[in-house]
């Protein structure tokens, strides 16, 4: 997540604000601008602004604003009041039921990042003009977080701490959280525009496996038998080992969650040099869109010592590790997988994209992974 500035006074500003608290201007999130831009209402229509210091047509608030649920902005004189990211949204929850609302807004929350990460990426919300699907979301009380025919649903129960932490402990998880779980589903709905709808199916079974193999079977059995004891040295996360639908997804989220951290460190100038470790880093790093570009390699050897400095400080507040995972070879390949899949599919739709501040330097070699870097 980049950083922002309140075009009015100048002072920092974070995605979710609606009000700076320096000059009080009305702050919104513009997805066509991707950035959080400071508001000036206009004498009419009702709602509608100006955006300070940016050219352009009229905007207003997210007809969600009304519940405090998204600080998103919208063309005023189109579409249905929605943003793009609450378009998706299929169903929401009954919010006349008690805790409902509350619940929602942090799904809401959480699904703003995804759906900016998906922006950032280039990544596509709707491929029915080809033929593919639509991303939507339902927002279920007592129904399966899953994917389904390009419908992410999420159990609202999630947004229920006590619940995902007691989940969290049933299931051995290091790391549960609502982001988690949305990056997880939106893997799915992108296997089938980056992989089937490619034809890469057989570049994608010789790192993750056949996923040809009975889906429903393979997770009985996983929840019957719990990971082969193996696990640990192919795949990021123990779920992963059920089917390769699953190793793709988990291999995904881990991949958005990586990205968008790196993001976030260099907009907030953390650049860790790397704690001892040598494996060639240049140090400082350049400001890269992360989204867009950097090799597999150059990513990771920026985000290794991050974690384990990010894992010191946790551990000097008596928190837990702030990033509990070791990544093996085997699902190393498959983020680095993840990685090409997206910037293929990003270079082959807008192949004359050029990012502002990009002067084409050098980019770092991959590198293989450093052993044993994480603590344990
Ligand atoms: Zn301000
Ligand atoms: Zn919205
Ligand atoms: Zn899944």
């Amino acid at each position: 997540m980049k950083n922002y500035a309140c075009s009015k006074c100048g002072n920092k500003v974070y995605f979710e604000n609606v009000q700076c608290v320096k000059c009080s201007a009305e702050l919104g999130f513009d997805p066509d601008r991707l950035a959080v831009i400071a508001l000036e209402p206009l004498p009419g229509p009702a709602g509608s602004y100006r955006a300070i210091g940016h050219e352009g047509s009229a905007l207003r608030y997210c007809a969600n604003a009304a519940h405090a649920a998204c600080n998103w902005l919208t063309p005023v004189d189109t579409g249905d009041g929605f943003c793009r990211a609450c378009d998706l949204n299929r169903t929401i929850p009954d919010l006349s039921v008690n805790g409902n609302l509350t619940a929602w807004q942090e799904l809401e929350r959480a699904k703003k990042r995804l759906v900016y990460d998906l922006l950032r990426f280039g990544l596509p919300l709707d491929t029915t003009p080809s033929g593919g699907e639509r991303l939507a979301f339902d927002f279920l009380v007592d129904a399966t977080t899953g994917h389904l025919d390009g419908v992410i649903t999420i159990n609202v129960l999630e947004a229920d701490a006590v619940e995902r932490e007691r989940q969290r402990q049933q299931f051995g998880e290091p790391y549960r959280s609502l982001l988690g779980h949305l990056r997880h589903e939106s893997g799915h709905f992108y296997w089938n525009v980056l992989i089937a709808a490619t034809d890469q199916q057989d570049s994608f079974r010789a790192i993750f496996g056949d996923e040809r193999e009975d889906y429903g079977a393979a997770l009985a059995r996983h929840h019957a038998e719990g990971p082969p004891p193996d696990w640990s040295e192919r795949h990021v996360s123990a779920y992963a080992s059920a089917h390769p639908w699953e190793d793709w997804a988990e291999t995904w989220a881990h991949y958005l969650h990586i990205v968008s951290s790196i993001d976030t460190a260099q907009a907030e100038g953390m650049e860790p040099r790397a704690s001892g470790l040598i494996f060639g880093a240049a140090w400082p790093f350049r400001a890269y869109d992360v989204y867009r570009e950097e090799t597999f390699g150059a990513l990771m050897e920026r985000w290794i010592p991050l974690t384990i400095a990010l894992n010191n400080m946790s551990r000097g507040m008596g928190h837990n590790d702030f990033y509990p995972f070791v990544i093996p070879t085997a699902a190393y390949d498959k983020l680095a997988f993840v990685h090409r899949a997206i910037r293929d599919y990003a270079t082959a739709s807008s192949p004359a994209m050029t990012v502002a501040g990009d002067e084409g330097g050098p980019h770092l070699a991959p590198i293989s992974p450093p052993a044993n870097t994480a603590p344990a």
